[in-house]
């Protein structure tokens, strides 16, 4: 929003706009103008798009604003408007204003941060992180939208005591269409962060969320580290045999029972609460409400 603000500002007093043009900012002020957007470097890569380091500078003397730009690959276009449609009715605290065109974070997402970050952070502050993804999907859930892509590497950090849900890529409003998101089988996928019914039946409910945030709490707890991450954790308990399909061994290893296992380090309290969020049925799990109450007691 502030960028946005900001951007306004400067489009307004730019004299340089061709004469009898309303410049496109008046009218929509989350529309920019892509001529004036040099890019500066890659910022990341995700499973639809990929994320550059712009400047948005329509004076062009070099001294506009740092933006990070999202496109998307080809195939995924259609996606990118809807993503947009989707932040333009959200607005909270704790979610990113994030768009085609969202605020610079230098600081990228938990995945790019935590890893480099962990004696620098302790659990306490771990928890306040954990709170405010909690706090900022419990707003998501009372506008009646699923995230679906409640990950560490979707969560971005303003500065070090503030992170913001971002990458709306497959938030849906539980309003509008019934359409579900077909998971494709690749090792980077978001599967191991999928509740049971999102894989057995392609459903997904808020608690759906609530799964994905245990699993992302697990991720805070182990700093982001990439030896016990999600992925190479669940691949090494599917001893996979040739030709086995990842999310069906996947399923059989869940309805076991079969769980993430306790971060070295990590309390009781906190892995418990991984647990609750866990339950094999969406009606049986701690919601986002109770989690904010939890977290908020642990932090006292
Ligand atoms: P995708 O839909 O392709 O997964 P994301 O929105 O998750 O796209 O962005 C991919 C990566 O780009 C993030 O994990 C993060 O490293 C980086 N990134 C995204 N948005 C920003 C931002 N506003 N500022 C800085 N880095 C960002
Ligand atoms: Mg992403």
């Amino acid at each position: 929003r502030a960028i946005v603000r900001d951007l306004t500002g400067v489009a307004e007093q730019n004299p340089a706009l061709p004469p009898g043009r309303v410049p496109i900012q008046e009218v929509d002020p989350t529309v920019f103008e892509t001529r004036f957007l040099r890019k500066i470097k890659d910022l990341g890569e995700g499973h639809f798009g990929k994320v550059e380091l712009c400047q948005y500078d329509p004076r062009g003397d070099g001294r506009g604003q740092l933006v990070a730009v999202k496109s998307l690959k080809p195939e995924s276009r259609g996606q990118l408007w809807k993503e947009i449609d989707t932040m333009r009715e959200l607005y909270h605290h704790n979610i990113s204003s994030h768009s085609l065109i969202m605020e610079y974070l230098p600081a990228g997402s938990l995945k790019d941060y935590l890893p480099w970050r962990k004696h620098q952070t302790d659990l306490k502050r771990l928890l306040h992180y954990a709170l405010q993804i909690c706090q900022g999907m419990d707003y998501l859930g009372s506008q009646r939208f699923i995230h679906r892509d409640l990950a560490a590497r979707n969560v971005l950090v303003e500065n070090e005591s503030t992170v913001k849900i971002g990458d709306f890529g497959l938030t849906k409003s539980m309003k509008e269409d019934k359409s579900y998101y077909t998971v494709e089988e690749e090792t980077d996928s978001p599967v191991f962060w999928y509740a049971p019914e999102c894989l057995v039946d392609c459903k997904f409910y808020p608690a759906s969320d609530v799964w994905s945030f245990g699993v992302t709490l697990y991720e805070l707890l182990t700093y982001c580290e990439t030896s016990s991450s999600p992925t190479t954790v669940f691949l090494e308990m599917l001893r996979l045999t040739q030709g086995q399909m990842i999310i069906t061994r996947l399923v059989e290893v869940l309805m076991a029972g079969r769980r993430l296992p306790c971060p070295p380090h990590c309390p009781d309290a906190v892995y418990s609460l991984m647990r609750r969020c866990w339950e094999s049925s969406p009606e049986n799990r701690i919601q986002f409400k109770d989690l904010i109450t939890e977290l908020e007691l642990l932090l006292d």
